[in-house]
This record gives C-alpha cells, sequence and structure tokens, in this order.
C-alpha cells in the first residue's frame, strides 16, 4: 500500500524534530520529554487535520490548527532542521520539496 500523505507528513516532522532534538543537546537515543509531546502533538493535529488527504503540507495549509506555544516550537524545529534534513534525509527531503511544488502549481 503507498503511504498516504499524512504518514509521509508525519514521518518528515518525526525526522525534523529528531534532528532538532539531537543537535540542540536535549536527547541522545531518544527524544527528550519535550520533543516527544511536541512530535505526538504534531501527530494529533495531523489525525484529526480537517483536509484529510487532500491536506497541504503544513507549512502551506491555510489552516493553522496548531496553538501558540506549540507553534512557536514547531517553528524552532523547522528552522534548525529545515537546512540540515538535506544532509541526512536528502531522499525524503527532495520528496517533500517535489509535493510541496506540485501542490503550488496545482493551485494556480
Ligand atoms: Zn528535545
Amino acid at each position: 500500500m503507498p503511504k498516504t500523505q499524512i504518514v509521509k507528513e508525519k514521518e518528515i516532522v518525526h525526522k525534523m524534530i529528531a534532528i532538532y532534538c539531537r543537535g540542540s543537546g536535549h536527547g541522545k537515543e531518544q527524544l527528550c520529554p519535550e520533543c516527544a509531546a511536541l512530535l505526538e502533538y504534531a501527530g494529533k493535529r495531523l489525525d484529526h487535520c480537517r483536509f484529510g488527504e487532500e491536506k497541504p503540507f503544513c507549512k502551506h495549509c491555510p489552516i493553522h490548527c496548531y496553538n501558540k506555544d506549540m507553534r512557536a516550537q514547531i517553528r524552532t524545529v523547522m528552522r534548525y532542521s529545515g537546512p540540515r534534513i538535506m544532509l541526512y534525509h536528502p531522499l525524503a527531503a527532495a520528496e517533500h520539496l517535489v509535493s510541496t511544488v506540485k501542490q503550488r502549481i496545482a493551485r494556480k
């Protein structure tokens, strides 16, 4: 079965949080409690995303469903991991980029 959009986005979020957590010296093998909570929160938001499988990547989502604190936290993570994910997970990053571009084109 091909991976769904939600599953893919969850994987990306997980990778980005892991890069951030390890890189910031929070946790080693596992996510620190704070980052684990953020990941869980992000997962729940994705599960409840009203766009379901049609969803755009959250970055481009017209509805920002994160609460203020979590949004600030995920933004820090994205800023940190955005450039780094290209090094650690070039394939996942490239795929994300392609989907993003496709969505942009599709919306025009
Ligand atoms: Zn952490």
